[in-house]
């Protein structure tokens, strides 16, 4: 009797344990539209990327109220275009988190005033950046371009200033997963050395066409050039003129071992 309560408890514990650890060790990705993505890592440090969120059509109304992430530590943003870094500066001083971007998309952040400079840390390409022992970010090559459009509130005028040169990141997780975001891009031959050396277990890649690759293009760098375990499609269905579907990129995915993922804004997809 007491043996069998003794057994009973110990595989319980065990139970508890496993269930524990799986918890634990879970990456959580969220779509939030577009090329903004909240990332929970298994030690439950969350990351955002490209976050434009309170005017995207496609961002999930508890999503458009920055103050609903309850924190960020690491804030990614890939290039200047207003879709990517709009609401970028405002959580960066919500949160008192720097903003990774492209070192000079930074510089021209600190002196037009937009941030004070201790929240623009300067990064370039080839450049890896270690939030925490095992959560390291490294920035690489994306094939387009980055402005920043300024509001001069003295001439109540847009100004165009320099975006430095756009980003791609490799997100290595504290469990060795590792995420391919690929900002806005075009193909380009550099995704195969990228995806040799960094092996991402999952890559983001833009569908859209018209300013990044269409479906079909995607789906031949997913398939011939980066190789992941898995893809989720963004940058798509907000912009008329960029047509590019998710039905369009898994049909173009065809019969591929890699396991592609077409996200819901606001649905919670664990790793
Ligand atoms: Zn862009």
């Amino acid at each position: 009797m007491i043996r069998s309560i003794v057994f009973g408890l110990i595989s319980l514990l065990i139970t508890a344990a496993a269930l524990a650890q799986a918890q634990a060790g879970k990456v959580e990705v969220t779509w939030l539209g577009q090329s903004a993505f909240r990332i929970t890592t298994p030690t439950g440090k969350v990351i955002v990327t490209d976050p434009w969120l309170r005017t995207n059509p496609k961002t999930p109304p508890e999503f458009r109220k920055l103050e609903n992430f309850g924190k960020i530590d690491l804030l990614l943003v890939s290039h200047g275009h207003a879709d990517h870094i709009a609401d970028a500066p405002a959580l960066a001083l919500m949160y008192d988190t720097p903003l990774r971007a492209p070192g000079d998309l930074n510089n021209a952040l600190m002196t037009l005033g937009v941030l004070p400079a201790r929240l623009l840390p300067r990064m370039n390409k080839g450049g890896t950046f270690e939030l925490t022992p095992g959560i390291k970010v490294t920035a690489v090559r994306a094939e387009h371009s980055s402005i920043y459009i300024w509001h001069n509130p003295a001439t109540d005028k847009d100004e165009t200033h320099p975006g430095g040169e756009p980003f791609g990141w490799i997100i290595e997780l504290e469990n060795g997963f590792r995420i391919y975001f690929a900002g806005d891009t075009a193909v380009f031959g550099d995704m195969k050395p990228i995806g040799e050396r960094y092996k991402p277990d999952l890559a983001l890649l833009p569908i859209g066409g018209l300013t990044t690759m269409d479906p079909a293009d995607a789906a031949w760098a997913a398939k011939e050039l980066i190789k992941p375990k898995a893809v989720i499609p963004m940058h798509y269905g907000i912009n008329p003129l960029a047509k590019g579907t998710a039905k369009e990129f898994v049909d173009a995915m065809g019969a591929s071992p890699i396991k592609v993922i077409v996200a819901e804004p606001g649905q919670v997809l664990a790793f």
